[in-house]
């Protein structure tokens, strides 16, 4: 970054801080991973310069070939992925291949069912504050107080309500789902089952979780976190179909599939001109994940996990249902008389990232919370094992049973920072 460092030093500093930051912290963000060296010079590529408006082979600009190949292979590669039928790979993030959903299923004011935010829900699973909640007509499904989705619930709520759109998927929900039982809701109360697996996809790909395609209508993802690509959102359906609303094309009149609703969903519905470069960097990042290696990396970041919620446990900790099945762990403080927000305040002072989280039933504020939510996917990609995690319970331990500390933080931040030596991360970025 030599020509970066001498023509914007000021941005150039921000940038070297934040290498530092990521090298010498421990990320526990259970949204966040670190993408590999490829996957940010195909990012970083002058693909950004490049229009390409509408998709490959039916494009608004000229010059667009290569832009077509790139996105021909990130969407071969995601279906070879998934096995699946279709892919849009151009969703600018998971929020807006979410708005896709919505656009494309639902009229204002239709009834959707979800899962309760409060309750490990995404803002976008219909917040009062998010598009989803103000436009429609938002529902929610819970966990039991054993921290599990209840599927009797769950079909309870669906024929009371008789959705037309059935959401699955979470962002702080430490267990796997069942898709087929949740297919059957949908079949029975006539709705259409979507499940976003913005936090499970990289599990899912390795086939470490069980898979959504075959039951969900549709499935959107983001890129950026267990799937360990670039920051962005995809669209996919397992096995494409005539869409339900019947929807005809403007010149055959035959009637469209819902891979093409959603196609135009995204664009012009919802979008401009797609991302090229992150495109590029998708296909990158699809690559990878369609090695053998990542079915390692899956089962590692499984590993740890769980090996994390067990140690959380051993030193008296209550963990939302009593642990875990994919890459998250959330906490419940409550008796360890701290809250959600203060935890985080805490921890990050000593170098460790984590984010405040409601647990079930919170009581709190989600300004403060009960709890804290972590991840093993970005600790796993610097190479982190078994061992390393337990190291890390005990250091954040030592945090949360000392808030305020001093000695105790400088301690725990040496201890960090040789074990974050001992796993490099990025010493190629400033180079
Ligand atoms: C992260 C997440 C999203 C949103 O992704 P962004 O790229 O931040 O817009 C959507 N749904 C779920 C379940 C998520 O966890």
């Amino acid at each position: 970054m030599t020509h970066l460092e001498s023509q914007d030093p000021l941005v150039y500093q921000t940038i070297a801080h934040e290498v530092e930051r990521q090298n010498f912290g421990l990320e526990l963000i259970a949204s966040e991973n670190f993408v590999s060296k490829s996957v940010l010079q195909a990012q970083g590529s002058i693909f950004t310069n490049k229009y390409a408006e509408g998709l490959p082979g039916r494009r608004y600009y000229g010059g667009c070939e290569f832009a077509d190949t790139v996105e021909e292979l990130a969407r071969q590669r995601a279906r070879d992925l998934f096995q699946c039928d279709w892919v849009n790979v151009q969703p600018h993030s998971g929020a807006s291949a979410n708005a896709a959903v919505y656009l494309s299923c639902l009229k204002p004011g239709d009834s959707f069912l979800g899962l309760d935010l409060a309750h490990g829900g995404h803002l976008t699973h219909g917040s009062p504050v998010n598009f989803s909640g103000i436009w429609f007509n938002a529902n929610y499904y819970g966990v039991d107080t054993d921290g599990r989705i209840n599927m009797d619930q769950v079909r309870e709520k669906a024929i009371k309500v008789k959705p037309k759109l059935i959401s699955i998927g979470a962002s702080s929900y430490s267990r796997d789902f069942d898709y087929q039982a949740f297919r059957s809701i949908a079949d029975e109360v006539g709705s259409l089952l979507w499940m976003d697996m913005a936090h499970p996809a990289g599990l899912i790909a390795a086939k470490v979780l069980n898979d959504p395609l075959p039951y969900a209508h549709i499935v959107t993802t983001t890129t950026h976190k267990t799937l360990r690509g670039p920051r962005g959102g995809m669209i996919l359906i397992g096995r494409d179909f005539e869409n339900p609303f019947g929807k005809v094309a403007p010149k055959s009149g035959r009637v469209r599939k819902m891979s093409e609703l959603l196609d135009s969903a995204v664009f012009p519905g919802m979008q401009g001109g797609p991302l090229v470069h992150v495109i590029a960097a998708k296909a990158v990042a699809f690559n990878e994940a369609l090695q053998p290696e990542f079915v390692n990396y899956a089962l590692q970041v499984q590993k740890n996990s769980a090996i994390m919620a067990r140690s959380f446990m051993d030193q008296g900790y209550d963990v939302v249902s009593g642990g875990t099945d994919n890459h998250l762990v959330l906490l419940d403080l409550r008796n360890k008389n701290i809250t959600g927000k203060d935890a985080e305040i805490a921890l990050q002072s000593a170098h460790i990232t984590v984010n405040k989280n409601m647990i079930p039933f919170e009581e709190r504020s989600p300004f403060v919370t009960s709890g804290i939510r972590l991840g093993t996917a970005a600790l796993t990609t610097r190479g982190f094992k078994e061992t390393d995690i337990q190291d890390v319970v005990h250091l954040i331990d030592r945090v949360i049973l000392a808030p305020s500390d001093e000695s105790v933080r400088n301690q725990v931040k040496k201890d960090i920072h040789a074990l974050c030596e001992t796993y490099p991360l990025y010493d190629f970025v400033l180079a």
